[in-house]
């Protein structure tokens, strides 16, 4: 995805690689720590509405459970591949890891475009998943959640499918469900206030007053959707947002330099972040081409969407204006491009770190789940904030102290997190 010349589990390898040079880890655990403990490829089949049965692609992979059960979101996307969600499943680990969370990491998939399923056809496709599954996944061993293309919908349909294999309720078996269902509440805002409480971190560090700050986003999902709605009320402009159209099937920039409304952007998209062109340029966006977002003079930018999007060839039109990235996606970063970042001195806040606030509410979701006893969205997300600001700062200050680059020093926090647990448990 992004600029296919790169294999974001090449990339994800060759990161882990150098932070394990820098700290000197041992062999075993290099070579545990570099691939998937296990992964899971099979075949679902669907009946569709008009009777003929389509034939579709499964995977659930598990990186690592030493800290804890695995975890990780179901991505639906028709250009996804073994590689994207092996890479996914390391990130996985390193997230949990990095905030201090008791769980480990893996990564789903289906290839499929839910644009052309109809509901029913997406029902019978996530119960298919979870029944070539179910005896692979739980609580207490590997719990899916939501990621591209996939909702709570989804998400509980996979739940009753897997309660009815195993004749119990077990909501504890996967996050990111319908609240009143067993879902958290601030679970739908999570992930985009996780990468906003890193970047109002970040900026105070840097002394930015953040109203005087504009930024540019890539994605209109519901990850960038909840950051620009948490940055635009701590009083950030933001003044373009660029969204796939699957219409034309190609992106395009919405741009408004006096800044974008965002609760009106949002009531003109589709559940797919989908920006309708026709009533956003009534609203006086200008409409520009796909990757316009990186180059527009702005503080911050922030790419929500998917991997490899900042490459040398797209990094080349970035801003002099931009001081701060913030990585609301997985993978956006190719490696080459992290070079040229470090060599502008652009304050990197890595998406391991930046994105974990998903994955931690699915924490507490799980926690509040077990208890059968569901907290206030002010308890939900005052225990986030405090969880992804105390994350951001670990990271902050090893980068700091040691004079290394925001990605390495989340991942020097995260390995050896994880390589502790592997030597303590004896596997090594
Ligand atoms: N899919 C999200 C991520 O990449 C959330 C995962 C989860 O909640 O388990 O972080």
């Amino acid at each position: 995805m992004g600029d296919t010349t790169y294999n974001a589990y090449i990339t994800a390898q060759k990161q882990f690689d150098s932070v394990a040079d820098l700290i000197d880890l041992e062999q075993p655990i290099r070579e545990l720590l570099r691939q998937p403990s296990r992964e899971y490829h099979f075949t679902i089949p669907v009946k569709m509405d008009d009777g003929t049965t389509k034939v579709f692609n499964g995977y659930r992979i598990q990186h690592n459970d030493a800290r804890g059960p695995a975890k990780g979101g179901i991505r639906f996307h028709p250009q996804e591949t073994v590689d994207t969600i092996r890479a996914l499943s390391l990130w996985m680990t390193w997230k949990c890891a990095v905030v201090d969370i008791p769980l480990g990491g893996g990564k789903g998939g289906i290839i499929c475009d839910p644009h052309n399923l109809s509901k029913n056809e997406q029902e019978r496709l996530c119960r298919g998943y979870i029944r070539q599954l179910a005896k692979n996944i739980g609580p207490t061993v590997d719990v899916p959640a939501p990621d591209v293309m996939t909702n709570g919908q989804h998400m509980l349909w996979m739940m009753d499918e897997y309660e009815t294999i195993c004749g119990s309720h077990a909501p504890g078996t996967i996050t990111g469900k319908p609240v009143g269902m067993g879902g958290s509440l601030g679970r739908t805002e999570a992930t985009g206030y996780g990468v906003i409480y890193n970047l109002r971190e970040a900026l105070k560090e840097l002394n930015i007053d953040i109203t005087k700050t504009t930024a540019s986003l890539q994605g209109f999902g519901n990850v960038a959707e909840y950051a620009a709605k948490l940055y635009t009320k701590l009083g950030g402009k933001i003044v373009a947002i660029s969204c796939w159209d699957n219409h034309d099937k190609k992106a395009y920039t919405f741009r408004n330099t006096s800044g974008l409304d965002i609760d009106k952007m949002v009531s003109i998209k589709d559940s797919f972040g989908t920006i309708d062109k026709v009533k956003a340029q009534d609203m006086g966006c200008e409409l520009l081409d796909g990757d316009e977002w990186i180059s527009q003079d702005v503080d911050i930018i922030l790419p929500c969407a998917l991997e490899n999007q900042l490459t040398p060839a797209t990094f080349a039109k970035i801003s002099d204006q931009v001081k701060v990235i913030c990585e609301g996606a997985n993978g956006p970063t190719t490696p080459d491009c992290d070079e040229l970042i470090k060599a502008k001195n652009i304050y990197l806040i890595p998406d391991f770190l930046c994105n974990a606030g998903g994955v931690t509410c699915s924490y507490f979701e799980q926690v509040q789940c077990n208890m059968n006893y569901f907290w206030s969205k002010e308890e939900v997300l005052e225990k986030l904030d405090y969880k992804m600001t105390s994350a951001f700062h670990a990271v902050h200050n090893l980068a700091k102290e040691k004079g290394l680059y925001m990605r390495d020093a989340a991942y020097v926090i995260a390995i050896n997190r994880v390589a502790e647990a592997v030597k303590l448990r004896g596997w090594v």
